[in-house]
């Protein structure tokens, strides 16, 4: 079980500050309005050993428990949520690789993936299959020591900019039931695998999202994660609630950003002779603003403690998933109200939060999907036959 000394994780989480204080906060506008990949900050996140935040420390990582990875996500997204983007994605590639793979497959890419060299991404979503993952219809063929794959994969953060994936594919595309058919692979790039296009978005800038596309590419047979077949679609829906966790923890970010742009601006902005946040209109929403940013903070690390102690935590990763980024949405926008016309300038950073926070409510499976699968574990809980 990964653990964190107090005193530690104070100093980690004090120098996550500082960075976002003094690197991100000053840069922030001039990345996300020109869409321009933030590579000075790439190579500082490289030092601070986000690319192997999660990573277990004998492969090279800082094995932080998932509380302090949420606190560090909360901590930029509050700024800049498409930042953790990338290093969130790379991180499930590098958790399933951990969780699923033989010891040969960590001990070769977990150094390479958690120092950074190596970054990457989860590649699931096709043209015709987003919620729907067991309908994908990438394909890998067995020919000897190697597989053959061929299909498209669409909206892949760090497509562009990475070299590496773990690639959901269908290595049965007659299995029935259709996930035992599924299968996931580490999918470096080379011949047979290109970008197609990058994918114009409304926020979630500078990171890259990208079309991938495979024409005989041909991957050996050891980057198969686990080396046997039909697991793949178990283990990305089953095993990854780290990720529902970090999307969480974004929202927990821009609703809390959001907040203190408005607590900020409310007393600063007068009408009527006094700073608008003596109205009761503008206190009742920072009321509520408050309220469900800290109720997005307790669901999330809820969530990370549960995982931490090494519960099933699917239950609460969705609860926390689906309340905090509704939270961010919410947040954004009563921020923005509050912000009059200036929320809708691009010279405040509100905009931003606002465009950014969307994206919490569609990844790591969408709201509706959340709420129903919430509902599901729920009445298995609580079965009365
Ligand atoms: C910026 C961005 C980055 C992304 N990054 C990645 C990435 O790195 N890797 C990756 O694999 N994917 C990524 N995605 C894709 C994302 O995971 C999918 O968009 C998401 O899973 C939803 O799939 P979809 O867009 O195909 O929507 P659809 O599955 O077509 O759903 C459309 C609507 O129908 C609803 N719906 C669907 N089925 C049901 C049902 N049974 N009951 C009720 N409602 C239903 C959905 O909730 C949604 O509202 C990214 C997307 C975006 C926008």
């Amino acid at each position: 079980m990964a653990e964190i000394d107090k005193a530690d994780e104070a100093q980690l989480l004090a120098t996550i500050d500082r960075w976002v204080e003094r690197e991100v906060a000053p840069r922030v506008k001039e990345f996300d309005h020109a869409d321009r990949w933030p590579a000075e900050l790439v190579e500082q996140m490289k030092e601070l050993g986000l690319f192997g935040a999660t990573v277990n420390a004998d492969y090279g990582g800082l094995g932080l428990p998932a509380r302090t990875y949420a606190e560090i996500v909360m901590r930029i997204s509050s700024v800049w949520m498409a930042l953790t983007g990338i290093f969130n994605s790379h991180l499930m590639l590098a958790l399933a690789i951990e969780k699923f793979g033989t010891e040969p497959q960590r001990r070769h890419w977990l150094p390479r993936l958690a120092s950074g060299e190596v970054r990457g991404g989860l590649a699931l979503t096709e043209p015709d299959a987003g919620t729907d993952l067991q309908a994908i219809r990438l394909t890998a063929r067995r020919e000897g020591d190697h597989y053959v794959l061929n299909g498209t994969k669409t909206w892949i953060s760090n497509g562009i900019e990475g070299s590496c994936f773990a690639l959901l594919v269908k290595t049965n595309p007659e299995a029935s039931p259709r996930y035992s058919g599924m299968s996931l692979f580490i999918a470096p790039k080379g011949p047979g695998f290109r970008v197609g296009r990058k994918l114009e978005k409304l926020g979630y800038k500078s990171i890259d999202s990208a079309e991938l596309i495979f024409e005989d590419y041909r991957v050996p047979a050891d980057h198969l994660i686990g080396e046997v077949e039909g697991r793949g679609f178990t283990q990305v829906a089953g095993g990854l609630e780290l990720g529902r966790i970090n999307v969480a923890a974004r929202g927990v970010g821009i609703a809390e950003g959001a907040l203190r742009l408005a607590t900020s601006y409310s007393q600063i902005r007068k009408t009527f002779g006094k700073p608008i946040c003596e109205h009761q209109a503008i206190q009742l929403k920072l009321g509520e603003m408050a309220t469900r940013a800290r109720a997005a903070r307790l669901l999330t690390l809820d969530a990370a403690d549960a995982f931490d102690r090494g519960e099933r935590c699917d239950l609460q990763a969705g609860m926390a998933k689906y309340f905090s980024s509704e939270a961010a949405l919410e947040n954004s926008i009563e921020s923005m109200r509050i912000h009059g016309a200036y929320g809708y300038s691009k010279e405040y950073d509100i905009e931003r939060l606002y465009r950014d926070a969307p994206l919490t409510c569609i990844g790591e499976g969408t709201n509706e999907m959340q709420r129903i699968i919430i509902a599901r574990q729920w009445i298995k809980q609580h079965a009365e036959i």
